[in-house]
Parts: C-alpha cells; structure tokens; sequence
C-alpha cells in the first residue's frame, strides 16, 4: 500500500464485533476475562487499548517501521527511549534540537548519571569524534528547531552503524510523509504527535517506531512499566488526524515555501530558514533526503525586540502562540517561548538572536498569510 492509503487503513479494519468503519473509542480501563489467563489479548489500558494500538500500527506502518508506541506526549516518548540508558552511559546529540529535548537531557537525565556531547548536526563527521566505550545513543532532529538545520541522517547512521550505537531521530519536523529515517539507516523514530501527525492543535502526544526487537521489547517495557501512555480519546483523534497528514503537509509546504520567498526579499528581515530556498545552504541535502520541504520558516526580524513585540501584537490571521503542525498558522519567539530553558549563550552560540521568529505555516489560503506578515512587518518598521 503507498503512503496516503496507509494513513486511512494501516490499523484500523472494520470493528470485528460491530463492523464500525471508524475505529471505536476504547474508553475502558480494563476487560472482562473468561477466565485465568483467558483474554483478547487487552488486560488493562496501560497495558494495551485497542484505539491506541490501532494508532500504533498506524505510525509504524508510515515510518516503515516493524513497531510503534504511543505516549501521553513527545517527551514522555522520548523519556521512553532514553530509558534504555543507564548511569555512566554517554550520548552524542546534534546541538540544535528542541528546547524540551535539551532541557530532559540537562535537567533529568544528567543528574541521573547520563552524559551528554552536543555538536553541530551539519557535519556528519562530527558526531564520530566524541563517540566513546560509553557511548550509548546518538540523537539527532532533522529539520531542527527552530533554524531549520539539516542533518544527513544516512551519513550519521552509517557512523552510528560503524560503531554499533542506536541512532534516534525526532522527525516531528518532517513526519513520514516528508521523511522516513528508518528507511535511511536510523534505529529509532521519535514524535511529538501533538504536531502535524495529530494537526489540529487539539490534543498532546508522542511516539516511538523502531524495527529492532530488542529496542521494541525494551521501550515498550517502560511505556507500561513507567505508564505515560495516551488515553484512547487522544488516541482517537490523533489517529483522525492522521488519515490527512499526506494532504496536509502537500499544502503546508506550498504555502510555507511562498511564505519563505517573500520574508526573503522584504527590508525588514535579515535572515529567513527554510530548506525549500536554493539559498538554504543544505537545499542540495533536503531535496535529497525529504519528499518536500515542510511548513516551518524561521526568520530573524530587524530591530530587536521592539520589533518583535510590534510584530506579534500586530498578527491577526497567525497565532502568537507555542506549538506548531496544526492547520492554522502560528508564530512564535523561540527565544523567549520554545527555547526559553536554553541559557542565552547557548541559544546564542545556536544562532537563536533576539529577532528570531518562527513560523509554523498553516493551511489557510497563503494570500491572506502573506497579507498578514506583510502588515505586522510594516509595524515592526513603525516601532524601530
Ligand atoms: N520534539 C520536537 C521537535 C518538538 O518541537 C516538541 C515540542 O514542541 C517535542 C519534541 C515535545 O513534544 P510534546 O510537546 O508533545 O511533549
């Protein structure tokens, strides 16, 4: 089956005991037994619910993975994966990633023993050098939040490969329909569903695809053992979200690469991210590695902060808002929102400036979005 028929089937035959169409809601804890050990293979909803399976083999099927679990949310999906780490070991990261990502790593796992050596995720090369004994992953998130930095994730896998460590990709910029980084050589898929794999800003998720047996045995233990699985409303909905990802992120990439062209010519930006430009200086790489460029733009916008407060009290069709892969276009100011757990130097040295501004381009008519930033521009240059 292509991809675009797996979002709307993968999962979800008709209910065998109703012949519902559309997967049921499984709002149920637990499940009446005939007896000992006699079961339909759901105990108890931690364990397993049959929404969320559904919604399991749904993003497995479009990562091309053999297995997928879902999680309450992104980080607890990535907690879930960094439980395969014990104190002492060690884990090579791409510098730029998301704020969230950054914060678990310094502020949980650190402190349990877990070390960590952040280099820039430009240069495959890179991530060979600090590889020690101890290391134990290498994590990497391609496009990167929020400057759209590209990782060649087969280069990095077959240094990964080369040295036996698991490498793990966040592909919550990119989704399967743009990107699959198992097919690329990764070993482990991560998500934040509650963006563009959900879409509609309505509910928080995340999830884990791997094909190796003993990582799926692993993770899995943790989702039920550590329980931050997703209820099956969510579930649901993320699963309804799902079936149109492919038709989605078509529009959110036409509408972001014109969004990108224009903030490229306009006085009042200085620098504008998008893979999607020949002048992004790894467009060679996306158009390689990606099925289309994506619905993020950052971009830095002249005149500090004056200008930013100007351009974002003036927004009227795009959000001032966290978050991002809904329909509905949203701005936000990595620096004090997204990445505001990254100490300045460090958001710095990532090239994350005060005038930073990223976009998450909806599916609205790119018109009317154009319109938009073309005025709040216009009262970014009034306040300076
Ligand atoms: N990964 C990326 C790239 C993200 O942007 C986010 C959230 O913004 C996460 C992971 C965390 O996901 P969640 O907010 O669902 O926990």
């Amino acid at each position: 089956m292509k991809f675009a028929t797996k979002a709307i089937h993968a999962g979800q035959a008709a209910d065998e005991s109703t012949g519902a169409t559309i997967v049921p809601i499984y709002q149920t804890s637990t499940y009446t037994q005939a007896g000992v050990h006699k079961h339909k293979g759901y105990e108890y909803s931690r364990s397993g619910n049959p929404t969320r399976a559904a919604l399991e083999e749904c993003i497995a099927s479009l990562e091309g993975g053999g297995n997928g679990l879902a999680f309450a949310s992104g980080l607890a999906a990535e907690t879930a994966v960094l439980s395969i780490l014990r104190p002492g070991d060690h884990v090579v990261s791409a510098a730029d990633i998301y704020g969230g990502t950054y914060r678990l790593f310094e502020k949980v796992l650190t402190p349990q023993g877990v070390s960590f050596s952040y280099v820039d995720g430009a240069i495959p090369a890179n991530f060979e050098a600090p590889l020690t004994p101890a290391t134990k992953l290498i994590w990497i998130e391609s496009p990167t939040n929020p400057l759209l930095q590209l990782v060649d994730i087969a280069a990095v896998a077959a240094i990964a490969r080369a040295h036996s460590v698991p490498l793990a990709v966040d592909n919550t910029f990119a989704t399967p329909a743009l990107q699959r980084p198992l097919a690329l050589g990764a070993d482990i898929v991560v998500h934040s569903t509650t963006k563009y794999i959900g879409g509609h800003s309505d509910v928080i998720g995340g999830a884990v695809v791997v094909n190796d047996a003993v990582l799926h045995r692993d993770i899995q233990f943790y989702q039920n053992a550590a329980g931050a699985v997703p209820g099956p409303f969510d579930a649901w909905l993320t699963l309804r979200g799902v079936k149109t990802l492919q038709l989605r992120m078509r529009q959110h990439g036409q509408n972001a690469q014109r969004i990108a062209e224009f903030l490229q010519t306009h006085p009042q930006v200085d620098a504008v991210h998008y893979p999607g430009l020949p002048a992004h200086p790894q467009h060679e790489l996306a158009k390689r590695q990606m099925d289309g460029f994506g619905g993020m733009v950052s971009f830095a916008i002249k005149g500090g902060r004056p200008a930013v407060e100007a351009f974002a009290s003036s927004l009227k069709v795009f959000a001032f808002a966290e978050s991002l892969g809904g329909v509905e276009s949203l701005c936000c100011y990595p620096s004090e929102m997204t990445h505001a757990s990254v100490a300045r130097e460090e958001r710095e040295r990532r090239g994350i400036t005060d005038g930073t501004l990223r976009l998450s381009v909806g599916i609205e008519d790119s018109d009317d979005l154009i319109d938009d930033l073309d005025a709040a521009l216009k009262a970014a240059v009034s306040s300076r």
